[in-house]
């Protein structure tokens, strides 16, 4: 039916202990191949598999999916008309149905909750399980009506999934759900194909441009802005350059943001410039990028944002391009949030983390992983770290000449006075302060601007130095400075060495987005001709074959429909459906 060749990970293994009628609970990554382990059992045991997601934009979606593949579901929510609800609860008493997914308040309504019996239930699966802990049931006070399911139906398998649980919250939903030991399966948190780079460079919008056109030049992407403002300025300027770019923040309509999110779901190569607000919810697997323009919150932030990419599997790219100024302003408005000291406390740690994560030297998955307490040891040889290494060196001197000239222009100018101060420039400013005079005038002609550039963000990033941020972005010292100045500190600085290390060849699972061997002119049109079968049935795109299946198709090449089975994400009904089309299709292009 799905047209895989193999099971991922411990899909197999959790799919037999749920036939068995097992409970289990599963922690899976995004994109990791949760909906296998409940789907197949729902098919495969007696009556209808039951979904419980909190989702409800997404329903549709994962429903026509399904259909697609010739599996029998439906949704029961708040969108439906009086009368497809009639039709979903007709078939439900017909049994005709392999899965049902359902809102968690529809379902334990009485009227409904007192039927499911009736309805012989296969299984029980609970998306977003996390909702069932304390913390959770705040936002989603339904979920934990959920456990009266496990009261009424101890025999019929309850499954719980989740992408993000630490331990607390792991054994709260257990012991809710009533889930033992042996039915908990975590797998961890890294994504492979994701990866991982960090640039610090200024020119920001220029290198956003290189990194889409010379990587993902017509591929769908997520560019995340902190400000509104430069959400619509980064939008229209990736427009003017002809990529198919549109705004999504709190300011725009709320049919304005309907109908991009929808254009971003249901066309191809739409890039999406948001601020955090958008995303949640969002399971297009076609996504190639995630871009940042503004440094997150946190490091949870940042992977759940990063998280939204590849969720095919497929090879995708974190990007972000960050400066002194995010530094800056991040702190700024942690300082000025109205919460109280304890929570400020929390928020300027977990925005320290990531950015000595930013300026980090080891390999960024490694640090990833091990921030969320899974041990891995890398290199991945897939992130900015591992690929173009950066060394190590001793900063203290030159961290020493810029304090020294901080202090002595009186903790009162920015980053540029104070770069042109240690490299000697006679600019009109320098003259009018005198500063030419400073002992510490032109002491720092071994770096370049941009290398002072570097060291001062690096020395604001460990807290060496402030920004005064309510003035005019002046430059001071801390208390920690005082350690350095007084040589009783050394500071350790990254460099990017200049010379490319050969990247350690090392056989790894991911699958390239397209390889030598793929036709790109040929997938352009079985893109489009997918395109248009999915306008005409209002479905997304990836609903009628996955950026996977098209690729292997514009690379293998199948002739007949036995081996266009063959390919990936093929199953029969797909076969039926659609294989002759896409047949004919390749058989015109090649004339
Ligand atoms: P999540 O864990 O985020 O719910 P999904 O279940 O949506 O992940 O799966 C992510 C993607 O991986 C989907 O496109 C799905 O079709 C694909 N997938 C899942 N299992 C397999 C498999 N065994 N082989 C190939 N692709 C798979
Ligand atoms: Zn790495």
């Amino acid at each position: 039916m799905f047209g895989y060749s193999a099971f991922r990970g411990r899909q197999e293994e959790i799919i037999s202990h749920v036939i068995r009628g097992n409970h289990a609970l599963i922690i899976m990554p995004t994109g990791g191949g949760k909906s296998l382990c409940f789907q197949i059992p729902a098919i495969v045991r007696r009556g209808v598999g039951i979904v419980v997601s909190p989702l409800i934009a997404l329903m549709k979606d994962q429903v026509d999916g399904l259909r697609q593949l010739g599996i029998r579901a439906a949704y029961l929510n708040s969108s439906l008309s009086h009368h497809e609800r009639l039709a979903v609860e007709r078939s439900l008493r017909a049994g005709v149905l392999d899965l049902l997914y359902v809102a968690p308040e529809r379902l334990m309504t009485p009227a409904f909750f007192d039927r499911i019996g009736d309805f012989s239930p296969a299984l029980f699966a609970i998306d977003e399980a996390h909702c069932i802990a304390q913390w959770g049931h705040d936002f989603r006070p339904e979920y934990l009506e959920l456990t009266r399911l496990r009261d009424r139906f101890p025999d019929v398998p309850c499954i719980a999934v989740t992408a993000t649980a630490d331990v607390a919250t792991q054994r709260e939903v257990r012991s809710r759900l009533d889930i033992p030991e042996s039915g908990l399966f975590i797998t961890g948190f890294d994504r492979p194909n994701i990866r991982y780079r960090v640039e610090t460079q200024t020119n920001q919008k220029k290198r956003l441009a290189r990194f889409i056109d010379s990587e993902y030049p017509r591929e769908a992407g997520i560019v995340y802005c902190l400000s509104r403002k430069k959400v619509d300025r980064t939008a229209a300027w990736l427009a003017s350059r002809g990529h198919m770019a549109l705004p999504y923040h709190a300011g725009l309509t709320q049919r304005e943001r309907q109908q991009n999110q929808e254009r971003f779901l249901h066309d191809e190569c739409v890039i999406i410039v948001a601020t955090i607000a958008f995303g949640m919810g969002i399971d297009k697997p076609n996504v190639r990028f995630v871009a940042h323009l503004s440094l997150p919150r946190s490091i949870e932030a940042y992977y759940q944002e990063t998280g939204r990419a590849g969720r095919d599997g497929l090879l995708a790219d974190a990007w972000m391009s960050y400066g002194l100024g995010d530094i800056t302003t991040m702190r700024h408005i942690v300082e000025s949030s109205e919460a109280d000291e304890r929570y400020r406390r929390i928020e300027r740690h977990k925005l320290d983390a990531l950015v000595g994560w930013c300026e980090s030297t080891v390999c960024r998955r490694k640090m990833l992983l091990n921030y969320f307490g899974e041990p891995y040891e890398g290199p991945c040889n897939r992130c900015d770290n591992c690929l173009k290494p950066v060394e190590e060196w001793d900063g203290t001197v030159p961290a020493m000449k810029v304090m020294s000239a901080i202090k002595r222009t009186g903790e009162r100018f920015g980053a540029g006075h104070v770069i042109d101060v240690l490299l000697g420039n006679e600019t009109d400013k320098i003259l009018r302060y005198h500063h030419e005079c400073l002992p510490t005038f032109g002491v720092g002609t071994e770096l370049s601007s941009a290398a002072w550039r570097g060291v001062i963000r690096q020395l604001v990033a460990a807290n060496l130095l402030q920004v005064d941020v309510e003035g005019y972005g002046s430059l001071m010292l801390t208390d920690e400075s005082l350690a350095v100045l007084r040589g009783s500190r050394k500071v350790s600085l990254r460099r990017v060495r200049k010379t490319k290390r050969r990247a350690k060849t090392k056989k790894t699972r991911t699958v390239r987005v397209y390889d030598a061997s793929t036709d790109r002119d040929l997938f352009e049109v079985l893109r489009n001709l997918r395109l248009e079968i999915s306008r005409k049935q209002g479905v997304p795109p990836y609903a009628v074959f996955n950026d996977r299946t098209l690729i292997e198709m514009a690379t293998a090449r199948p002739r007949t429909l036995k081996a266009f089975g063959e390919l990936h994400g093929v199953g029969e009904v797909k076969l039926r459906r659609y294989g002759r089309r896409f047949l004919d299709a390749m058989r015109k292009y090649d004339g």
